[in-house]
């Protein structure tokens, strides 16, 4: 991981800018700024190496964190907590950020949280019109779409029609609550349980929560309607 990392830190300096943006298809558009600014960082982060200002390894340890510690895998856990122990997801929903901190999940980008609850009649979904604010520490990285323009704005116009692209045809009698992220405050949604997983054990409900069904772009289909 390190090496193809430093590869690709040789490869983006090796890139002219203007090349760089001719590349950008319709569908990267979203990438055009950050291209400027990946090539930004890792020039600063070079000089800064080279200067021994900043100690390589600890970057190479902060990006393993992103890369494999922190993920969806987390947040399932948390899911799963809630399905099979009341009293939890009574915490969690009262006090996101300390019911997750409990399972060990605490770290930046997740200080401040908010679980919201899907049910028969309400159902939630998540999104940063501003930017790409996504709780690291249970979701990790955020997806390329949930970046993108057009899931940024259109999921505050249209969000039903949004979920429809899903394919999340949500019933018109079902309340549908978008929230906006911020940087001071994240989301996960807590989906609903699927029918047919009395008999599941914690672990294996784990097993089937969705990155997508916690930011609320999809639901969780029962094991008896296959999830593959
Ligand atoms: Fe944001």
């Amino acid at each position: 991981m390190e090496a193809s990392r430093r590869k690709f830190l040789a490869a983006m300096s090796a890139i002219p800018v203007a090349a760089d943006a001719q590349d950008q298809t319709a569908d990267h558009q979203h990438q055009l700024v950050p291209a400027d600014i990946s090539l930004r960082v890792k020039s600063l982060e070079s000089v800064l190496v080279e200067k021994g200002l900043v100690d390589s390894a600890a970057l190479d340890a902060l990006v393993d964190t992103y890369e494999n510690k922190v993920g969806p895998r987390n947040g399932a856990k948390v899911v799963a907590r809630a399905w099979t122990d009341p009293a939890y997801k009574k915490r969690l929903v009262a006090d996101a950020a300390s019911a997750i901190a409990e399972l060990g999940f605490l770290s930046t980008q997740g200080e401040h949280m908010l679980a919201v609850e899907n049910t028969a009649k309400v159902h939630n979904v998540v999104v940063c019109t501003l930017c790409s604010c996504y709780p690291w520490p249970v979701l990790g990285l955020p997806p390329v779409w949930y970046k993108s323009s057009a899931y940024r704005s259109r999921a505050v116009i249209d969000p039903r029609g949004v979920l429809k692209e899903f394919g999340l045809d949500l019933p018109e009698d079902v309340e549908l609550r978008v929230w906006d992220s911020t940087a001071e405050l994240r989301y996960i949604v807590l989906p609903q349980r699927p029918v047919g997983t009395d008999h599941m054990d914690e672990e294996a409900l784990a097993g089937l929560v969705t990155r997508n069904s916690m930011v609320g772009v999809e639901t969780i289909k029962s094991p008896s309607e296959g999830t593959r």
